[in-house]
């Protein structure tokens, strides 16, 4: 009998560049070079398989949705997303930073309530309400950094790695929200119905994280 079609949304960038190594590990090899191609889902090694490459704030729509069965996006993005529609079974350790508020170097408290910007607004509205804290919510889609020196935002909740970012724009880390790291998510339903080779995909991803340390 054939094995099920089976769908591995994989996220663009920078998550990407050392999540093809450790499907490689596992044995899960694309059949063209996906960094060279403009298409975005592409054949494997393995019959039935499909890789699908998509900005990592869609993967779990597609996996949630059931129209991608595994996903692998960053833990930044699940807990904006909420992470009730699908499972969470592997942590892959690659692409670690952390979610973080950062303010400008020597800022003086805020009187009143402190103005935020940041594209993670649900992660951001949580942690300041776990905080007890009243804030002014300001969504943009990028270059978060610069809001502050701007006077749109007294502080922004961000991805931090290095902090150079954050340091070349006057501002410095202060409190963390969350570790991330890039986790792979699967789909309720195609887990019961397609156990076997999640299962086993599942397990050489595992080998492969644990042989890397
Ligand atoms: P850095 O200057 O090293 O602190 O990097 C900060 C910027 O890089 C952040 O604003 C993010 O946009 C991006 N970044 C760093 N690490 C990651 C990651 N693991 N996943 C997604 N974006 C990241």
């Amino acid at each position: 009998m054939n094995s099920p079609r089976l769908v591995i949304a994989l996220t663009k960038g920078r998550i990407l560049e050392e999540v093809l190594p450790l499907l490689r590990q596992a044995n899960i090899v694309p059949a063209e070079d996906i960094a060279r191609s403009r298409k975005l889902i592409f054949d494997t090694n393995i019959e039935n398989v499909q890789l699908m490459v998509i900005r990592g704030s869609d993967v779990p729509t597609y996996v949630e949705f059931g129209s991608a069965d595994i996903g692998i996006v960053g833990k930044d993005l699940i807990l904006e997303y909420g992470s009730e529609g699908f499972y969470e079974p592997l942590d892959l350790k690659i692409a670690r930073c952390r979610m973080m508020t950062a303010e400008p170097v020597n800022a003086v408290p805020v009187q009143g309530r402190l103005k935020v910007a940041t594209k993670f607004t649900n992660i951001a509205k949580r942690y300041y309400a776990e905080q007890g804290k009243q804030i002014e919510l300001i969504k943009l889609s990028g270059a978060l950094e610069l809001a502050p020196a701007m006077g749109l935002a007294d502080a922004i909740v961000d991805i931090v790695d290095t902090g150079n970012t954050l340091k070349a724009n006057g501002l410095e880390p202060r409190d963390l929200i969350a570790e991330v790291s890039s986790r792979v998510i699967v789909n309720k339903a195609s887990m019961k119905i397609k156990n076997g080779i999640i299962r086993d995909i599942l397990g050489k991803l595992r080998r492969a994280v644990e042989a890397n340390g």
